[in-house]
């Protein structure tokens, strides 16, 4: 009889794992705890708007990476699936003008130098590097001691490729985004690469430019439910069960060993368990005793959670397929924060975002704002919080789009708290902010001291993000492989 594995958790990694370990003949059921899978990686509808709640990027929509095949393999892209790559990755106005950063490296570079030319040779050393990063990619390997149908290595060649790059990737990853900005004399420059959330390394900026020039990063048609719901296919066509509304509410753990998870009302038994709730969510509430590995613990301790409160709103106009990033005359303020500066997604460009002549919009404003809203909660003012916070924006936008008064005809606000009802996550976080001098590189995943236990999720490769929870996915399936000396497919 094969055995038996139980994935917790239906988003990317979930759906990774319960792909790649049904393919190498496990028994798995999939317990995913909301009534739709995607978890994140998600998008919704209000009215006849539909809003995409994820990619803004994806790593790996590009045929020429590794990651593709991965993205390939478990059905959320393929030959079918149309690309978007939209020349303009991020617009802003500065001083009457517009400045963007375009997909070329070379287009961005001509568009500075005509704006600043004093900043000529940073603007130089920016596009040198852009074009040395393209020679890395994320490595996606096999773990040790697994046997593979169809290995993943890195080749000797494309590891040598990579070595010219690795001492500046060092010194970018060293260096705190601002510390970067600071060496372009013109403020609007140093504006327009500021959109990465604060607290991570330049390499950041870096290696989306690099996505972006290499043809990488796009957005694939339908958004993010749609890519997750033809994962979840791919699953269902192989004979997995997915269990939808089926929320695990802990893992049984006998004699050191994991023998299934307890439901609301029943147990389900299991040889092997793969947990995709969020990491350090899921040692506070799925275990009696958490496993407290050296590596659990470090990560527990060290990781600083991206957070966001997400904005989505609905407008009867038309508006155009680029909203520049713009200053405020009047700050928006909620929590402790003061928003000087904002810009949207416009996803007017797109078919089936918003009847016709109207058009979806979406923002986000980074920052753990967890608390404020949870005690918001506590006191009754939740829902009055987030209807004055909904109405600074209302007026924000119609003074800037004055066509926008009176027709948005849907403001939603996406709290910490809503992200955490969703999904289960820690303070509804959905990455992990790295620094210079954060750890770099991927989590073991594997419990030592409970056999059977292995852990996926995007914090197991930081940053985190859509690539990094598939890669884990698949990572764990491995895993168990491993554990059953079973072949990997
Ligand atoms: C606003 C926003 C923008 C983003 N932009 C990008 C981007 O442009 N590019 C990019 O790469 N990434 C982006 N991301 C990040 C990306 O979406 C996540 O890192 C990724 O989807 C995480 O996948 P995951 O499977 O690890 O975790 P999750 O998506 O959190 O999946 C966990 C799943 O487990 C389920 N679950 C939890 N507890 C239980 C339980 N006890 N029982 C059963 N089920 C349970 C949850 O419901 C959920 O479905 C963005 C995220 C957000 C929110």
């Amino acid at each position: 009889m094969s055995k038996q594995v139980i994935v917790i958790g239906g988003g990317v990694a979930g759906l990774s794992a319960a792909i790649y370990a049904r393919r190498s003949g496990f028994d798995v059921t999939l317990c995913e705890q909301h009534s739709i899978v995607g978890g994140m990686c998600t998008s919704w509808r209000r009215k006849d708007y539909l809003f995409e709640g994820a990619i803004h990027w994806l790593t790996g929509s590009s045929p020429k990476t590794q990651v593709y095949q991965m993205w390939k393999e478990t059905g959320a892209l393929g030959d079918n699936i149309k690309i978007y790559l939209h020349d303009v990755f991020r617009s802003i106005e500065w001083e009457g003008k517009i400045l963007n950063l375009y997909r070329s490296i070379n287009k961005t570079a001509e568009h500075l130098l005509e704006l600043s030319p004093a900043d000529k040779q940073e603007i130089r050393r920016l596009v040198k590097m852009v074009k040395l990063f393209t020679r890395m990619q994320m490595p996606v390997m096999d773990i040790k001691g697994v046997k593979v149908q169809n290995p993943m290595r890195m080749t000797l060649g494309s590891m040598l490729k990579m070595m010219p790059a690795l001492p500046i990737f060092t010194k970018m990853n060293k260096l705190v985004c601002n510390d970067y900005f600071k060496k372009f004399k013109h403020p609007g420059i140093r504006k327009l690469l500021n959109f990465i959330p604060e607290g991570y390394s330049a390499s950041a900026v870096i290696f989306t430019l690099t996505t972006l020039e290499t043809g990488d990063g796009g957005y694939p048609e339908g958004g993010s439910l749609a890519m997750t719901e033809r994962m979840a296919q791919t699953y269902k066509n192989l004979g997995g069960k997915l269990l939808l509304n089926t929320k695990v509410n802990k893992v049984i753990i006998e004699n050191g060993t994991v023998t299934g998870v307890k439901l609301e009302k029943e147990t389900l038994s299991a040889d092997a368990i793969i947990v995709t709730q969020e990491t350090i969510a899921a040692l506070d509430r799925l275990f009696d005793t958490p496993p407290n590995d050296a590596w659990l613990k470090k990560l527990r301790e060290t990781t600083k959670p991206a957070v966001c409160t997400f904005i989505s709103m609905g407008v009867r106009a038309q508006l155009p397929e680029v909203i520049p990033e713009w200053q405020l005359d009047e700050p928006i303020k909620y929590a402790d924060k003061k928003i000087t500066d904002i810009g949207f997604v416009s996803y007017a460009g797109y078919e089936g975002y918003a009847p016709k002549g109207c058009t979806a919009l979406t923002t986000a404003f980074m920052g753990d704002t967890y608390d404020f809203w949870k005690k918001a909660k506590e006191e009754g003012r939740y829902d009055k919080e987030k209807r004055e916070l909904a109405e600074q924006i209302n007026r924000a936008f119609c003074r800037k789009y004055p066509q926008a008064e009176g027709n948005i005809e849907v403001i939603d606000i996406a709290t910490p708290l809503t992200y955490e009802h969703y999904t289960g996550a820690y303070h509804g976080s959905w990455m992990t902010i790295q620094g210079p001098d954060d750890k770099m590189g991927n989590y073991p995943g594997v419990v030592q001291s409970v056999r059977g236990l292995y852990f996926s999720g995007h914090r197991i490769i930081p940053p985190g993000g859509h690539p990094s929870a598939l890669a884990a996915g698949r990572m764990a399936a491995q895993m168990v492989c491993r554990q059953f000396n079973t072949m990997f497919v």
